[in-house]
């Protein structure tokens, strides 16, 4: 029996894509999809390590690039693994509470996302994907991980020059976690989140090395950003909502709610708000499911009634949702604007495009390879490409959508 463990030598090539390669409308041979777990676009371009520099002074970058609501690590990714808004595809949040008792149920983006992800879209079409770390986008042919929270940057870049030696994928998607945990466990903008930016960007320069010369495309995107949060708003808003009768949940920097009387206890909660100084410093907006939330293609029972949105620097939390020098989840600049980079093969140099959302990446990637976008993707294809074609959505559509997130934002 033994000896059959040495059947792997035999098999000495992996089927070609080189056909593929050369299909019609196909741009680039790799698409390298880099996300930046945690890094919100100020930041970024604050650090802006060298390498990242490179790429987008060689490449296509967004001005103003939306992630989704919630800005939370796993509806984020299948967001932007898809190309669909959290209600379009159920994975709504990190987890949902049940109001009656408050018990709490994990969410699962693999096993509960009905929406395609690009990898299964793009292996539809014959190509292959490997992916290193993040653990959200389904139908992966490769993957490693190197944990979750706190991996090691360097780690995480061996092996996907692994993947590359080994598998020669068509898609592979990087995600380091590093700058996340780090802003969380140590704050926003501290030296140490400086640092662990810099130091995936210098892992991202060994990518940059190792595909030069070759007809590859890299994406630096992230998930969402991060803002400070220093003080509690729990003893502040508790007692308005029971005043009230809303039953709320805490995700750190927004809370969801519950009643039986949604259009008169939001304009309550609104009026509470606005008459008492204390409370209108700290809530950004208060949003209700039939308005906000269906803007921002938040949609679903799991959000309740509405939701209350944060200022920066404060938190409301519920056993759950624990507390944390940095967090994310509201919908400020610095959780929602992220960085967004084309860079490569099949792309623009030096460009500039105002506006984009991420759940354009997938379409766009797919574009890039050749590909049909994602079945069930509501994002745009961004016209990043050298040789454009007509059937790009851009233009009034993308400014007027651009206005209506802007008013959120504030
Ligand atoms: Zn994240």
């Amino acid at each position: 029996m033994l000896q059959k463990r040495e059947w792997y030598k035999r098999v000495t090539t992996i089927p070609s894509t080189t056909t593929l390669r050369d299909m019609e409308g196909r741009q680039t041979d790799r698409v390298i999809h880099i996300v930046i777990d945690g890094v919100s676009h100020k930041f970024l371009d604050e650090v802006m390590p060298d390498s990242i520099k490179h790429l987008k002074k060689h490449g296509t970058w967004v001005d103003r690039c939306h992630t989704i609501w919630p800005s939370i690590t796993g509806p984020a990714h299948t967001a932007m693994n898809s190309g669909t808004y959290a209600g379009t595809n159920g994975v709504t949040l990190p987890y949902v509470v049940n109001p009656e008792d408050g018990t709490i149920r994990q969410m699962n983006s693999l096993a509960e996302s009905r929406a395609e992800s690009i990898v299964e879209a793009l292996f539809r079409q014959g190509l292959r994907s490997a992916g290193i770390c993040g653990h959200m986008n389904r139908g992966m042919q490769y993957f490693v991980s190197e944990a979750c929270i706190g991996h090691h940057a360097e780690r995480v870049t061996d092996k996907a020059i692994k993947a590359i030696d080994d598998f020669d994928p068509d898609y592979l998607q990087i995600v380091y976690f590093a700058v996340d945990t780090v802003q969380h466990v140590y704050g926003v903008n501290t030296d140490d989140a400086r640092e662990s930016l810099l130091w995936v960007g210098e892992e991202i320069s060994r990518l940059i090395e190792k595909e030069a010369g070759k007809r590859t495309t890299f994406v630096i995107s992230a998930d969402h950003g991060m803002v400070a949060t220093t003080d509690s708003t729990n003893d502040l808003l508790a007692p308005l909502f029971k005043e009230l009768g809303l039953t709320w949940h805490g995700y750190g920097r927004f809370a969801l709610l519950w009643g039986d009387d949604p259009k008169s206890q939001l304009e309550k909660l609104e009026d509470g708000v606005s008459s008492d100084p204390k409370l209108s410093r700290v809530v950004q907006a208060v949003w209700s499911k039939d308005n906000e939330l269906a803007t921002l293609g938040a949609r679903g029972e799991s959000y309740g009634i509405g939701a209350i949105l944060l200022q920066p620097s404060y938190s409301i939390t519920s056993g759950s949702s624990g507390t944390y020098p940095g967090n994310h989840g509201g919908y400020t600049k610095d959780e929602i604007l992220v960085p967004l980079i084309f860079s490569g093969a099949g792309v623009k140099e030096n460009t500039k495009l105002d506006f984009a959302e991420t759940v354009d990446i997938a379409p766009t990637i797919c574009r890039l390879l050749g590909c049909e976008a994602p079945k069930d993707a509501e994002g745009r294809i961004l016209d990043v490409f050298l040789e454009t074609s007509d059937d790009l959505m851009a233009g009034e559509s993308d400014s007027k959508r651009m206005e209506t997130l802007g008013k959120l934002l504030g």
